[in-house]
């Protein structure tokens, strides 16, 4: 194994946070073959570690371990369990500011972007801790005279929870914490670009007392490592977040073992502007909602949709603001956009662009001097845009900004279903009845009104059509990791009377 770098390490409060290895049954595990792969800054194109390709016995040896912990951890009390998440929460607190570092480090987002993930992320281990207290069953009222009836709550088993790299702490948290609270041991996939954070966050859980086997993060080839976990009958549950394409492909390779699913995946999220607007203040929404983690984000504004009658004014008002974000480095103070994570996200921005551009759309590019670096796109807008650009179909998941006027809230409302997918939504107007009819007209799981922040440990999170099944957090999001078993205890004398 390559020794540890010493750029990434040296960096941190506390060094023994940066782990190159994969984590299995409690110990730090090198590939038996020896393979490994490196892991880059985005930034400076640097390379910060490296990580094991582990062998397919391997990920089958984390899936053991997780077997042999289930019997012990479902058997802890909840509030057990609880004390453990809480003692993980604690640790996270503690050394949150080494997290955001490995985070911009390895993911390219402004450090201020980090420290806010870091606590958005650590918001799911304190919720889930008390969620995990109350998972309470039902007593049902009888219908046979000599029987008493009722519901319990159950672990579903071992959870296997495959990540992206835009999120690489919360959208780990988000399901870890959900399912270790539940009872269910898991197996960690993270993604390959951002492997540190995640390995922090074992080494974290460790010290907070989760016993072995119980977390184990696997590392390798990820359709190789992906299929495993699938194929894997001991394991009930599956959740995902990243693109449709890899959660179609994820949901048949389940299809055989019949898992739980819990699929976050991508979005193409409508902005709407009513007439009644300040064009300024809906503007410097827009670009919020569109530019955040440099529009790697499956809650990026994708499609404006402005009334006609604001349009124009909306349009000068946004490339001011677009002009103002500050593009570089995220380890600069002051930068408001990162890297794209890598050159394939970059050239996927540029054919967006052009595709726009040469069926007749118009560019409108940031004032700032562009970033010198391969990863780096600066913001741009496209105005006079149609439904048939790849602006309008694709998740750009880049800082591409396209905006379409329209005349009424029909044509609003169509316009922003118009795509297969149906994770956020956006609505700017301050006239009630226009809020409730486009809110229910919407066909999407998160409608946000006036706001550009929506998410956080209390929201059922989660999407429709195409972006995906189930939802995360909230009061409904330990359910992805919990069965219901009914129960039904027969001589009982009056069990039906009140
Ligand atoms: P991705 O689908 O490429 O990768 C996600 C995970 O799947 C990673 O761990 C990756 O290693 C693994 N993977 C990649 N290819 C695979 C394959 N062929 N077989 C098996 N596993 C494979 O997604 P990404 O690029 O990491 O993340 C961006 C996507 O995630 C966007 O579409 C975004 O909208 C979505 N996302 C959704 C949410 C949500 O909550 N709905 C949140 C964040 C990101």
């Amino acid at each position: 194994m390559t020794a540890l770098s010493t750029t990434l390490s040296d960096r941190l409060q506390d060094p023994r946070l940066f782990r190159q290895y994969a984590y299995i049954n409690a110990r730090w595990t090198h590939a038996e073959n020896g393979r490994e792969e490196a892991v880059t800054d985005p930034a400076t194109g640097e390379v910060l570690g490296h990580i094991p390709v582990l062998e397919d016995a391997q990920v089958t040896a984390a899936v053991d371990a997780a077997d042999d912990a289930f019997a012990g951890w479902r058997a802890l009390r909840a509030d057990e369990r609880s004390e453990i998440l809480q003692a993980w929460y604690a640790l996270l607190q503690e050394h949150s500011e080494d997290l955001a570092t490995i985070m911009t480090l390895e993911q390219g987002k402004s450090i201020g972007d980090s420290r806010g993930e870091v606590q958005y992320g650590a918001s799911f281990i304190r919720w889930f801790a008390e969620e995990g207290k109350r998972t309470y069953g039902d007593t049902i009222p009888s219908h046979m005279p000599d029987a008493a009836l009722g519901s319990l709550k159950e672990p579903v088993g071992i959870a296997a929870l495959i990540t992206p790299w835009n999120f690489p702490l919360a959208m780990i948290t988000r399901k870890a914490a959900a399912a270790l609270a539940a009872g269910c041991p898991i197996v960690i996939k993270p993604s390959n670009e951002t492997p540190f954070t995640a390995l922090a966050l074992a080494e974290l859980g460790e010290r907070a007392g989760i016993p072995a086997g119980v977390l184990n993060v696997v590392l390798g080839e990820p359709p190789a490592v992906s299929k495993i976990l699938c194929a894997e009958p001991r394991i009930r549950a599956l959740s995902f977040t990243g693109s449709t394409r890899v959660g179609e492909l994820l949901m048949e390779q389940s299809a055989s073992t019949v898992k739980r699913l819990s699929m976050e995946l991508g979005g193409n999220a409508p902005f709407i502007v009513g007439p009644d607007m300040d064009p300024k203040e809906a503007a410097e929404a827009a670009v919020a909602a569109k530019y955040q983690t440099s529009g790697q984000d499956c809650l990026a504004a994708n499609r404006i949709l402005v009334h006609e009658s604001i349009h124009d004014a909306f349009v000068d008002a946004f490339r001011e603001s677009m002009s103002a974000q500050t593009v570089g480095n995220g380890l600069t103070d002051g930068v408001d956009l990162g890297p794209l994570i890598h050159d394939k996200a970059v050239e996927k921005a540029q054919s967006i662009v052009d595709d726009a551009v040469s069926a007749g759309a118009t560019l409108h590019e940031s004032t700032q001097t562009p970033v010198a670096g391969e990863n780096f796109f600066m913001p741009v807008l496209l105005t006079g845009i149609t439904r048939d650009m790849k602006v309008w179909r694709e998740e750009s998941f880049a800082p591409v900004a396209g905006v379409l006027p329209y005349s009424n809230d029909d044509e609003a409302i169509e316009l922003a279903n118009d795509t297969e997918y149906g994770l956020a939504s956006y609505v700017y107007t301050h006239d009630m009845r226009r809020i409730w009819k486009l809110m229910r007209g919407l066909e999407f799981g998160l409608v946000s009104v006036n706001s550009v922040k929506m998410t956080g440990a209390p929201v059922p999170f989660g999407g429709v059509k195409e972006s995906g099944l189930g939802r995360e957090g909230g009061s409904t999001g330990i359910e992805e990791y919990l069965e219901t078993k009914f129960f039904c205890l027969g001589g009982m004398a009056s069990a039906s009377g009140s």
